[in-house]
Formats: C-alpha cells, sequence, structure tokens
C-alpha cells in the first residue's frame, strides 16, 4: 500500500506512521520527496487492512499496490533506478555493455580478453569462476582461483567485474573479488541464494529461467531487495520453446513488458539467447531498440579453444563490429554508450 502524505506534513508525522506500520509487524518505506512524502507498507493485506490510516490527518492520498510484486514495481516508483556497479552506473539514459568469456579460463585468456573489450570502450567485464553446467562432466570453472584472475583483469584494466554465484555460502568469499552477483537461469528461483545476495550491498544482475514467467522473475527480484539489496538488474536470456533452431528463443516481449511494469534496469543477453554467434548482432540491435538498458555478451580471443560456450562466443573482430553496429541505435533510442 501506498501512503501520500499532505505537502505540509512533518518528518514527526511521517515517523508516527511508520511506527504504526512496524508495530503491526509490516515492512515500513519511507521515500521523501521534492514535494510530498510518500510512505510504503508492505506485509499480509488482512493486516495491512488494519491500519486505518485515513484517520491521520496527514493522509491525502492511499493507494493499493496492486501488483504481487511490490518493492520491484512502477506503482511503488515511478523513475527508473540507477544500479552501480563498482562505480560504473547502469540504467537510466545509458546503455551499458557487459561482455567476457562464459569462463575464466587462464590469466593469458582473461587478461587478452580483457584488452580487446577495453579498447572498444566496454566498461564491464563478466566471467564465470563457478559453472552451473548441465552435465557434471563440464568444465565447472576454475572457482577460487578464477576469482582471483577476475580480481587481477579487474585492476589492471580497470573493468569492474560480474561473475556468477551458484552457493549462497559463497558470498562473503566472492564479495572481495567481484563488483556484482550474477544469479543465472538454473537459479532464479533458488530462494536460499537470493536471499544471500539480498543481504550484500554490491549489485545483483538477476537472469530469468529458461520457464519462468516474468511474474516469477519479477517476484525473484522482489527477494533479493526484500532482504535488503535494491541493486538488482533484470535479464531476459531466452526461454525453452518448441524451437530448436536455436538454443533459446529470446522474448524481447519481456524486454518492453518489463520496463512498463518495473523501475529496475532491464538487460538482454543475446549469446544465451540465441546460442549462434552471427545471430548476437541482429538481436544485440533489436534489444536495443526494444528499450533494454544494456546487454551482456559472451567474447574469446580464441573461440574454438573455449572451455564453454565457444560456439557462442564473438571473437575480436565479431566484437568490433557489434559496437560498431549498435552504436546508431543506441541513438536512435536517445542514450549514449
Ligand atoms: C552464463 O552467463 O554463462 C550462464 C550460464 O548463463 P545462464 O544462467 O543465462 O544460462
Ligand atoms: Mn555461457
Amino acid at each position: 500500500m501506498i501512503i501520500i502524505l499532505k505537502p505540509q506534513a512533518t518528518e514527526q508525522d511521517a515517523n508516527e506512521i511508520l511506527d504504526k506500520i512496524s508495530s503491526l509487524g509490516l515492512k515500513p518505506l519511507y521515500m521523501p520527496g521534492i514535494e510530498r512524502t510518500v510512505l510504503g507498507a508492505l506485509g499480509d493485506e488482512r493486516i495491512l487492512r488494519q491500519l486505518h490510516l485515513d484517520s491521520y490527518p496527514m493522509v491525502d492520498e492511499i493507494k493499493p499496490i496492486l501488483s504481487p510484486y511490490k518493492l520491484v514495481s512502477r506503482e511503488l516508483q515511478a523513475h527508473d533506478s540507477i544500479v552501480p556497479i563498482g562505480g560504473i552506473n547502469v540504467g537510466g539514459g545509458k546503455f551499458t555493455v557487459i561482455a567476457g568469456p562464459c569462463s575464466v579460463e587462464s590469466e593469458a585468456q582473461l587478461f587478452g580478453v580483457s584488452e580487446m573489450i577495453k579498447t572498444q570502450g566496454v566498461p564491464l567485464l563478466r566471467g564465470g569462476a563457478f559453472k552451473p553446467r548441465t552435465s557434471p562432466y563440464s568444465f565447472q570453472g576454475l572457482g577460487l582461483e578464477g576469482l582471483k584472475l577476475l580480481k587481477a583483469a579487474k585492476d589492471k584494466y580497470q573493468l569492474p567485474v560480474v561473475s556468477e554465484i551458484i552457493d549462497p555460502a559463497d558470498a562473503e568469499l566472492m564479495y572481495d573479488y567481484i563488483d556484482c552477483y550474477q544469479i543465472g537461469a538454473r537459479n532464479m528461483q533458488n530462494y536460499r541464494l537470493l536471499e544471500a545476495v539480498g543481504k550484500q550491498d554490491k549489485a545483483v544482475l538477476l537472469k530469468r529461467g529458461m520457464s519462468a514467467t516474468l511474474e516469477e522473475l519479477l517476484l525473484a527480484a522482489e527477494y533479493i531487495i526484500n532482504a535488503g539489496n535494491p541493486n538488482v538488474i533484470l535479464c531476459e536470456r531466452g526461454i525453452r520453446t518448441f524451437e530448436t533452431a536455436t538454443r533459446n528463443t529470446l522474448d524481447l516481449n519481456a524486454v518492453a513488458y518489463l520496463k512498463e511494469k518495473s523501475h529496475l534496469p532491464v538487460f538482454v543477453d543475446p549469446s544465451h539467447g540465441t546460442g549462434v554467434r552471427s545471430l548476437i548482432n541482429p538481436l544485440s540491435r533489436a534489444a536495443v531498440a526494444v528499450g533494454a538498458d544494456g546487454i551482456i555478451v559472451e567474447a574469446h580471443l580464441n573461440p574454438k579453444e573455449a572451455l564453454s560456450d565457444g560456439h557462442q562466443a564473438l571473437n575480436a573482430d565479431d566484437f568490433s563490429q557489434l559496437m560498431a553496429d549498435i552504436k546508431p541505435f543506441v541513438a536512435a533510442a536517445g542514450k549514449y554508450l
């Protein structure tokens, strides 16, 4: 429920109402604005009805939040959220490219690709140290060694790092090495994992589960923010459909829908979304056009040698072409790189 106070309401008036909300075991929200203060009360609908806030003289208007997700909803916050990743702001008028290998494999591999993307003006590096592989026999990632390499690449090339977390117990270990936790598609509804990153203050890139509805994605984001971390970025990465020509079907409806319903930045992963190298460039342009705030793309200097997802990795030439090709689309969308 959203409670809009009258323009003359004081901080003391707001606190009185916030205390009442807390005393009923509901979650109070304080959102001071330039003209008016807005308060929020989140929790069980039956308890919300007991608040009787219309009896407070400084309450101007009370509006229910109709969607099942609240904190991520545009009903609660109309303006776009900006999410910082290691000093780089994501969202707003900027279109952000995150690039790097699927997996961290070695210093030479990671530094090589970091230098390549840095030269192309990319501000953020991706790379998996813990890999959630479909087969237990596939490369599982370098673990802590991979995190150390990511931190070294970050320091050497000034590229804040996004890396996947697969175990809630790793949240604190990873904290010192990375700037943004990635929650992978296979873990979108791992609620203990969502709560673990929700207790941290670094950004979270939340990927859509391959069979998850958009409501489920938004409720997964709600878990993270409800646990205390507002820095969430949503990411469409393709869903399972009857189509087998591509690895997944990149659902661009999702981008437009999520931008309408939520104030969180929305990214697109055209690498996993298509699984086809030649389709990454056109789908990246489509992502810009439909209103995404950025893309996350897999790149490798020698895709044939990659230990994971080499078939969808862009080499230096493909990558430079991608950056050139999205530029006019970014400008047409009224954004900047
Ligand atoms: C990845 O980013 O390498 C990855 C495993 O992504 P997803 O969770 O979207 O499959
Ligand atoms: Mn991958």
